[in-house]
């Protein structure tokens, strides 16, 4: 069930099958760090294990033309985050008047839209930097399918996402070119679990292959999106390097992780000690706003994730019948073992992402990275007068 209630976007399972069936068809995907370690679930994987080498050769099999990876997405978006967070911070302690803290990261599109409906008087919170979702999507129409010499029309972009509210994030209006969606439609986990079922494809008795390099090579840091605590300790890891000039000798920051719905840790950065706020689950996150708003606490940074322990308990992904929580957290820990797995565990030296940088972007915030990643939030409210004439504030859809 999506957190959010009021998301009923479709299933578009079919619409998938059909783009792969039309001859001459470019489809592309990007799989969401969370869904490798759900998926198997359904084929006799354990909770936790990573299927991601099978999912691209299953993907491939399906039709699929490039299997590349929201991971690689996600080490732009902490480049990007990261880079916001110390302009803020810097700007905030400089004693800037128009700069509020904290900076609240931004991927959980369910998060973001209750933020919009509940909280329209901060609006300035969320960092403006898109999803990774959204900014791997925007660089495949906007960058990549052009130095292949596609338009943006030949190429379907679909996302395999751990969430319902992927669908709502892709169809808001800003993540489109004439009518043309960067995302043009997300799949969830349950849903490609299906197609695969029907399409005879079991993950279990599959050859494992690579997914497609260059949108598709990800570090340990942009693994962890998939968990709580998971993104912000992504962006605390470039963060503090930048802020303090000096390379951490420990990048694992224990002080983040946990299962509690509502945490607060404090974390060095030189002479700074860096406030942070940390929950999952709408109710917790009210409670951390409603704090933040009357002045209650104050935080430098927040993560807030809609769903219990982040996306690894999306209302995309496979049912869980019993141990709840236990198998939450093995699919969590599974994301953890891919991060300690890694070579390159910080998202700003990722060398693809340095790449796209010197060729494209110059460097984090730039005029142009502003232009393709990052967006605008706008509050969900009317206001009409009572009888009383006193103004009523009324949600809107
Ligand atoms: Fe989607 Fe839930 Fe993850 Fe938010 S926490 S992005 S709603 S799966």
């Amino acid at each position: 069930v999506c957190p959010v209630d009021a998301i009923t976007a479709g299933d578009n399972s079919l619409k998938f099958l059909r783009d792969l069936a039309t001859p001459n068809k470019l489809v592309i995907t990007q799989m969401a760090p969370a869904v490798r370690v759900t998926i198997g679930e359904a084929f006799g994987f354990e909770p936790g294990e990573n299927v991601e080498r099978k999912l691209a050769a299953a993907l491939r099999k399906l039709g699929v033309d490039y299997v590349f990876d929201t991971t690689w997405g996600a080490d732009l978006t902490i480049a990007e985050e990261a880079a916001e967070f110390q302009d803020r911070l810097e700007r905030y302690l400089a004693g800037e008047k128009n700069v509020r803290l904290p900076i609240l990261t931004s991927c959980c599109p369910a998060w973001i839209k209750f933020i919009e409906q509940n909280y329209g008087d901060m609006l300035d919170v969320p960092s403006t930097a898109k999803s990774p979702m959204q900014m791997f999507a925007t660089v495949a129409k906007e960058i990549w399918a052009k130095e292949k010499g596609f338009s943006r029309e030949e190429v379907t972009s679909v996302a395999i996402m751990p969430c319902i509210a992927k669908k709502y994030e892709a169809s808001r209006a800003e993540f489109s070119i004439n009518l043309n969606y960067d995302v043009d439609y997300v799949i969830t986990t349950r849903e490609l679990i299906r197609i695969l079922e029907t399409s005879g494809i079991d993950l279990k008795n599959i050859e494992e292959e690579d997914i497609d390099p260059v949108l598709g090579e990800y570090t340990g840091a942009g693994i962890i999106f998939g968990r709580t605590g998971g993104v912000i300790e992504a962006a605390v890891r470039t963060a503090v390097e930048k802020i303090t000039g000096k390379k951490l000798d420990n990048i694992e920051f224990e002080q983040l992780r946990g299962w509690d719905g509502f945490r607060i840790a404090e974390v060095e950065a030189g002479d700074l000690k860096l406030r942070i706020g940390v929950t999952h689950g709408l109710r917790e996150a009210a409670k951390m706003l409603d704090k933040i708003r009357s002045g209650e606490e104050f935080f430098h940074a927040i993560e807030i994730m809609a769903c219990e322990c982040g996306c690894v308990g999306g209302g995309g992904q496979p049912k869980i019948k019993r141990n709840k929580k236990e198998v939450l957290i093995n699919r969590a820990e599974g994301l953890n073992s891919i991060d300690r797995s890694k070579e390159i565990r910080k998202s700003d030296e990722n060398p693809y992402i340095q790449a796209i940088y010197e060729k494209y972007l110059e460097h984090p915030l730039s005029h142009k990275a502003h232009e393709l990643l990052h967006t605008s939030y706008f509050p969900r409210v009317k206001v009409r007068k009572d009888k009383n004439k006193s103004d009523v504030v009324e949600y809107k859809e």
